[in-house]
């Protein structure tokens, strides 16, 4: 397939790099391509960037048949343009739509159609320390119809957007609050694709963590409230007694990318690395034990983000005396080292533009 370029008549002003927030300004342009039972995925374009037009009884509008990725390109100290584990993104994305009766595409096209439209955007990526451009595709059911049942058309488009350093005044450890209240996913579930519905269901969690002084929930599984899942939108990992452990993947878990990277490498380290059912007793009989030296996230967004401090009913325990521990910062350090083209990619994760 093809893919049209109609360039934007007239440029957006760049933001300056220093001020960059996350998620609110977007480049000039974007991919689009639609999807209907007789062409399948068919017209890949890259257009100036706009709004789309929506009957108000589109289908994921009502339903939230729905999907979508996150990644980001980053700038070399050389100006490359590149790109980490980005098939994993695109391999990820169809698993989605399995999961929510939406089309599949064919990955190694769309790896091309993104590539395509950064090379159109290529002076959007900003080139501070840590900042990027973040990339956001996603698919939607386009169908004008109410009743539930799977669309029968889908758009899938790309939008980009430029990104600052996650911290800027440096690594900030979070505070997180365990909820009994609200799940966020459960088994057999749609916990493992990301899709619409998901993030709305955590919204009344967050904010009740966000009242009570914490930035972020650590969930629970969804049936007996007592295995550890993940925290917010990232995955999570302990550092008990040496030994790394993350939550098994069991349906309800995001696989995150920054995930599989935090083991691989960890293993490659000679770390014990375990991927198993954790709950949140064992968390606080380990740090009552003086067993637990660390917590942390991961994900695209922040790569790893540590956790000072973890809330559950009357228990808090704080974790490293508020600071970042060794593990979290050395998986910082190397996964931020090698997405900036500053250490050699010895893993096979990065893929130029
Ligand atoms: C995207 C996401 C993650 C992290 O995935 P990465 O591929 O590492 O960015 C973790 N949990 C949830 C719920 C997510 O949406």
């Amino acid at each position: 397939m093809d893919i049209t370029i109609t360039k934007a008549a007239a440029l957006k002003p760049k933001p300056d790099d220093s001020m960059l927030g996350f998620g609110t300004i977007f480049t000039d342009h974007m991919f689009n391509m639609d999807y209907d039972p007789e062409r399948g995925w068919h017209n890949p374009r890259i257009e100036p960037y706009g709004p789309l037009e929506m009957d108000p009884s589109t289908m994921v509008l009502h339903y939230g048949q729905g999907v979508f990725e996150g990644l980001k390109a980053y700038r070399t100290a050389g100006g490359d343009i590149q790109l980490f584990r980005p098939r994993e993104n695109m391999r990820r994305l169809n698993n989605s739509c399995r999961l929510l009766c939406i089309p599949a595409f064919d990955e190694a096209f769309m790896l091309e159609a993104l590539k395509a439209l950064l090379r159109v955007e290529r002076d959007w990526v900003p080139a501070a320390a840590e900042t990027s451009l973040y990339i956001r595709p996603t698919i939607l059911a386009m169908d004008p119809f109410l009743g539930v049942r799977a669309s029968h058309t889908y758009r899938f488009f790309i939008i980009l957007s430029p990104v600052g350093a996650y911290y800027a005044e440096g690594f900030n450890p979070v505070k997180i609050m365990v909820t009994k209240e609200h799940v966020r996913a459960v088994r057999g579930g749609v916990g493992e694709a990301k899709t619409l519905g998901n993030y709305a269901a955590s919204l009344l969690a967050g904010d009740k963590a966000h009242q009570a002084g914490y930035t972020q929930v650590l969930w629970l599984d969804g049936v007996e409230q007592k295995y550890i899942e993940e925290v917010g939108s990232m995955n999570i990992f302990f550092v008990i007694d040496d030994e790394l452990i993350t939550p098994a993947l069991n349906g309800s878990i995001l696989p995150g990318i920054t995930r599989d990277s935090v083991l691989a490498l960890a293993a490659s380290w000679g770390l014990r690395v375990s991927e198993q059912q954790i709950t949140i007793d064992d968390v606080i009989r380990a740090h009552a034990a003086g067993r637990l030296q660390e917590i942390f996230g991961s994900g695209t967004a922040a790569v790893i983000s540590p956790v000072g401090e973890l809330c559950f009913g009357e228990t808090t325990l704080q974790i490293g005396e508020g600071r970042v521990g060794p593990v979290a910062q050395k998986l910082f350090n190397t996964i931020t080292a090698v997405q900036y083209g500053k250490s050699e990619d010895t893993m096979g994760w990065i893929e130029p533009v």
